[in-house]
Formats: structure tokens, C-alpha cells, sequence
């Protein structure tokens, strides 16, 4: 079935004439450029950035093995949620699904655009509930957001249960994959080129190792990526973060995500044998979830050990874990040693 995503979008941003740059009505590498408003003095800033990022954009499309026209930079994913809550969502109007528990930016990013939030909870041992979704779409409903592997669950959901979401909801499904690069499971983004409801994240914040440079990806239909285009600020990525991320990815990340899925598979290992973890949720992500006997106690523990975690003891579903990020194993070790000491802390 070929989805009209038009359909999908607000009436404003249809109708939107967007900014267009001195650099969009004029585009030349030599010359003597006088229509930015521009300092003349060189000092490898004093340019404005290109509001395309067409060479990073030509880069990232040979590593991914994807065209150029179904990339959008954002300055982090961050950026590419609320550019697409603004390009689909009328705010008091139209509502948004997303599972539960997950990444929380969805929530916010949708509160701040004043969009109903839905949020669907995981099934058993955190699986996707295909139909629990379905059945919370409206006629307002225009996205629903999923992340796999989901953050702080760890799993992946199936290609083929996504994929039935992408073909029964007409609106836009968002699937989040920010740690897909330590998952065993392939990325959907050869899928958005026959999908344009589908749209892929990645981000340059996990595995690539970039989180403090701000750039996150939605990989999506050439039509959806030229509107979230019009929508973003003209030059969302700066000079410098632009050359940056070219220099590094031009290195390989293949060896430090192998020695980070070892690692978890050492932390997991050694956690499975503590007396105060009762569950370590499988992860095909940096991260573990685990569930404590007192999440509180031993977040409490590790911080006055140095050690901070991610304590999701109130998040809905996340009762009694903690999210534990995969480290160097000098730091994993300092983990475990401490995780060891509250064990026996307790014990007397
Ligand atoms: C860390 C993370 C991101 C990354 O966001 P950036 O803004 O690109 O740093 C995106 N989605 C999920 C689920 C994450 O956990």
C-alpha cells in the first residue's frame, strides 16, 4: 500500500515558505562572498555552516549504504524527535503513541508541542504489544514511537512485528535505534525507501562515541526528510561539529563495540552470581538492566563509592532495577568489586 504522508502533516508547515539562506539562493566554493552579512576575516568560522550538510550527508550515506536525499542531521536525535512532532503534530489536536517504559524524550517532546501522549506498556519480558498499540490510534494519532533496542529494557523487538506496525498504522512509526550498533539484530533503515510512514534514528552518541558533538540522524523518505528540512533551524550542525564527526567517522568503531558486548557479556555473567540480583534483563545494547533487592540502597551504595548508575526504580515496569552502562573493564571491574562489597555489606 503507497502512503500518502502528506496527509499526515500539519496544515502550517504544508503551507510553509521556509528561510532561505544566503547560501541556498547562491551557491559557489570561490568567489567573493558578500551576502551573508558575514565577518570577511578568516579564522575558520567566520563562515556560516552549509545549511544541507551535503558532505557529511555524502559520508554518512556511504557508510550506511542509504541515498542522501533520506538523511536528516539533527543536532542530536533529540533535535530530529521534536522536528518531527512539529512537522505532524497540531498541538492540542492530534496525539502521539509510544511504548512504555522507554526513552523519555518522546514524553517531553510531546508535552512541550502540547501533544497527548499515549503511552502503551511492554508485554511480558518486555515484548512489543503490537495490538495494545494498534488499539490506541485515533483519527488524531499521528506518530507512535518505538526504540529497538528499547532504552532501559535492553531488547529488540522483532523486524517482522515492527514492520506489521509499519504497514497497519497509516501515520508516521518512529523506531528509535540509537543502540543498534551492539544489537544482533540488522538495522529497518533499508526499509524506509519502500515505507514513507517508516523513520529510522540513529545517533552518533553511543557506539560512534560523539555524544558531546550533538549529532543524531532520522532516516526516512526523501518527502519526510525534505519537511523536517524546512522545520529545523537553517544551520542546526556548526562548522565545527561538522568536521569533527567527518574526521571520526572515518575510523573504526568495530573493535570497541566488540570489546563493549564482551564486556556486558563479563558484567552479566558475574551480576547472574550476586545474592542481591534477582533478574538481569538480556541486553542487546552498551547498557543492563538488572533488578535489585533495594535499587535505592545500592544506588545509594555505589554513589558514595564514585559509581554512578542510572536508578529506574520509579519508572513504571522498571520496579527495583537500575540501568548499568557497559564501561572500560577497569570500570566495570570497580563496579562489580563495589556491587560485591554491598553484597556483603547486607549479608552482615
Ligand atoms: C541516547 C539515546 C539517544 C541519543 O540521543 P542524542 O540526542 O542523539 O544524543 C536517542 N534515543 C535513545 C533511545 C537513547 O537512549
Amino acid at each position: 500500500m503507497v502512503k500518502d504522508i502528506n496527509k499526515y502533516v500539519r496544515r502550517a508547515i504544508l503551507q510553509l515558505t521556509p528561510y532561505s539562506t544566503a547560501r541556498d539562493e547562491y551557491q559557489c566554493e570561490l568567489g567573493i562572498f558578500l551576502d551573508a552579512n558575514e565577518s570577511p576575516y578568516e579564522n575558520g568560522y567566520n563562515r556560516y555552516p552549509d545549511p544541507h550538510q551535503k558532505a557529511l550527508k555524502a559520508q554518512i550515506a556511504t557508510l550506511k549504504g542509504i541515498a542522501t536525499d533520506n538523511i536528516f542531521i539533527g543536532n542530536g536525535s533529540d533535535e530530529a524527535i521534536d522536528v518531527l512532532m512539529r512537522v505532524f503534530c497540531e498541538p492540542r489536536v492530534d496525539n502521539v503513541v509510544a511504548i512504555a517504559p522507554s526513552y523519555g524524550m518522546y514524553k517531553v517532546a510531546a508535552a512541550i508541542n502540547d501533544v497527548e501522549m499515549r503511552e502503551v506498556q511492554l508485554g511480558k519480558e518486555f515484548s512489543l504489544p503490537v495490538d495494545e498499540l494498534l488499539a490506541a490510534v485515533d483519527e488524531h494519532t499521528k506518530m507512535m514511537f518505538l526504540c529497538s533496542p528499547n532504552n532501559p529494557t535492553g531488547n529488540a523487538f522483532e523486524r517482522e512485528q515492527i514492520m506489521r506496525l509499519v504497514e497497519a498504522f497509516e501515520g508516521v512509526v518512529v523506531v528509535d535505534e540509537a543502540y543498534i550498533d551492539f544489537a544482533d539484530v540488522e538495522s529497518l533503515r533499508s526499509e524506509v525507501v519502500s515505507h514513507p510512514n517508516l523513520v529510522v534514528l540513529q545517533t552518533m552518541s553511543k557506539a560512534w562515541a560523539m555524544a558531546g558533538l550533538r549529532v543524531g540522524l532520522a532516516l526516512a523518505d526523501s518527502r519526510v526528510v525534505e519537511l523536517m528540512s524546512e522545520v529545523k533551524y537553517p544551520y542546526n550542525i556548526n562548522v565545527a561539529t561538522m568536521q569533527i564527526v567527518s574526521e571520526l567517522l572515518r575510523e573504526q568503531i568495530d573493535d570497541k563495540v566488540q570489546q563493549i558486548k564482551q564486556q556486558r557479556a563479563i558484567v552479566e555473567q558475574t551480576l547472574s552470581e550476586s545474592a542481591v540480583v534477582r533478574k538481569i534483563y538480556p541486553s542487546q545494547a552498551n547498557f543492563l538492566l538488572v533488578k535489585v533487592d533495594d535499587a535505592d540502597a545500592m544506588y545509594e551504595f555505589l554513589i558514595a563509592k564514585g559509581i554512578i548508575v542510572r536508578n529506574r526504580n520509579k519508572v513504571r515496569g522498571c520496579e527495583g532495577c537500575l540501568r548499568l552502562t557497559v564501561g572500560t573493564p577497569e570500570e566495570n571491574g570497580a563496579l562489580l568489586k563495589s556491587i560485591l562489597e554491598y553484597e556483603k555489606s547486607i549479608v552482615r
